[in-house]
């Protein structure tokens, strides 16, 4: 028997982008890699991604209003730091710091999934309300609009960067679901980061969220589905059990 992942269908969904609709493409370790190669300098890819996930993860220093406060220019300084944190031997930091920041703000830096559109389009007929909420700062705003499935079914985006709060701060999801014009209740998260975007919701008092596991690695208490397109199953599933 499958366990259902809701007691009743949300009115809208908010789902994470990086991770989850999206992937770059080359892989992030190797853009940086390759920043470094422009200016004469190998690295090993292996030492730049163990130092991209550690930085990654020590990010949220020195926050415009405390922990988990953000806004467009301390994305630039934060990313930054990573960048100088990920290529300590180059000569030109703020050269390579800018080439990666285009970089990862064009659409053809990143690819969508191959679930994304059969799923997304699914939900879209099921009548329900479709957001992307993303601790991504105002360049994603160009990357969705580059990619015709999401700049199609997608209503509308909640960045980070641009309301103040970053995932899991629950200033995050309230504001999101004030910005969709619902109630908590009926705003159901997904998306790739337990922490981000199954726990974090659930405190701020949401419908929940659920985890996409495409690689299968989540604990069997974590409400999660495998893929988008089975999401999308499961949602009409309790729409017509109700
Ligand atoms: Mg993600």
């Amino acid at each position: 028997m499958v366990i259902p992942l809701f007691d009743r269908s949300p009115s809208g969904i908010v789902f994470d982008a990086v991770g989850t609709l999206i992937e770059p493409e080359p892989s992030s370790t190797i853009a940086y890699r390759d920043a470094a190669r422009r200016q004469g300098i190998e690295l090993d890819p292996e030492l730049v991604r163990d130092r991209f996930y550690r930085a990654l993860a020590a990010d949220d220093l020195n926050p415009p209003h405390g922990p988990l406060t953000t806004d467009e220019s301390y994305e630039r300084i934060r990313w930054r730091r990573i960048v100088a944190h990920c290529l300590p031997e180059i000569p030109d930091l703020d050269r390579a710091f800018s080439e990666l920041w285009e970089h990862f703000a064009r659409p053809s830096s990143w690819c969508v999934y191959d679930d994304v559109e059969p799923a997304l389009r699914a939900i879209k007929r099921l009548g329900k309300a479709i957001w992307v909420g993303s601790n991504f700062d105002a360049r994603l705003r160009g990357v969705v609009a580059g990619h015709p499935v999401l700049a199609e079914t997608l209503d509308s985006l909640v960045i980070s960067s641009e309301i103040g709060f970053r995932k899991p701060h629950p200033g995050f999801y309230l504001n999101a679901c004030k910005l969709m014009a619902l109630e908590p209740g009926d705003v159901l998260f997904v998306g790739d980061d337990p922490a981000h975007d199954v726990e974090g919701p659930r405190l701020a008092g949401l419908r929940g969220g659920i985890l996409i596991d495409r690689k299968r690695r989540a604990a069997e208490q974590i409400p999660r589905a495998l893929n988008l397109v089975e999401l999308a199953d499961r949602i009409r599933a309790r729409i017509d059990h109700n």
